[in-house]
């Protein structure tokens, strides 16, 4: 398969993500720690895994990410270790709202566009929908990866707990 050509738009299922929304439903705003948790496609077979450590100390709230990543048309591998900074907004109705601020650069300018989601599309980076250029999909048929990441097994987490220290 060649590279993705440049017109053809990416929708944001065709990506993998990290939401908000997993991590609030997991309790890391309100405790911080580190876990893993993997993607895994419509057929149920693992497409990818990723470490992650939220640190909810006030005023450097963060999320340090720790992955590897294969470039498609190359096969090139990274390693990845950087942190993405955590913002919040208040609610309507009390409490706070958790956000990503997008670490994309461009032009030596950090976009830092508070984002609930998150999505590796082509770069080696987690970037928000908009740098990325990602469009909406509304047919569920087309899902390439489970928007709903799983919680890691003990076994998988074992090799990032080694890391995330
Ligand atoms: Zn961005």
């Amino acid at each position: 398969m060649g590279r993705q050509s440049y017109s053809s738009r990416l929708t944001t299922n065709d990506c993998k993500s990290i939401s908000v929304k997993f991590l609030k439903s997991n309790l890391y705003f309100y405790k911080g720690g580190s876990d893993g948790m993997k993607w895994k496609n419509t057929k149920g077979a693992e497409t990818g895994s990723i470490g992650f450590s939220v640190s909810m100390i006030a005023g450097n709230e963060h999320i340090r990410l720790v992955y590897t990543r294969v470039v498609d048309f190359s096969g090139e591998k990274f390693d990845l270790d950087y942190t993405v900074r955590l913002s919040s907004t208040p609610c309507y109705f009390g409490g706070r709202r958790w956000w990503f601020r997008c670490p994309l650069e461009e032009d030596g300018r950090v976009c830092n566009r508070r984002a609930g989601t998150l999505y590796l599309a082509g770069d080696k980076y987690f970037g928000c929908r908009i740098c990325y250029n990602l469009t909406y999909e509304s047919s569920r048929d087309s899902h390439r990866f489970d928007g709903v990441v799983q919680r890691m097994g003990y076994a998988d987490y074992k090799i990032f707990k080694k890391i995330l220290r």
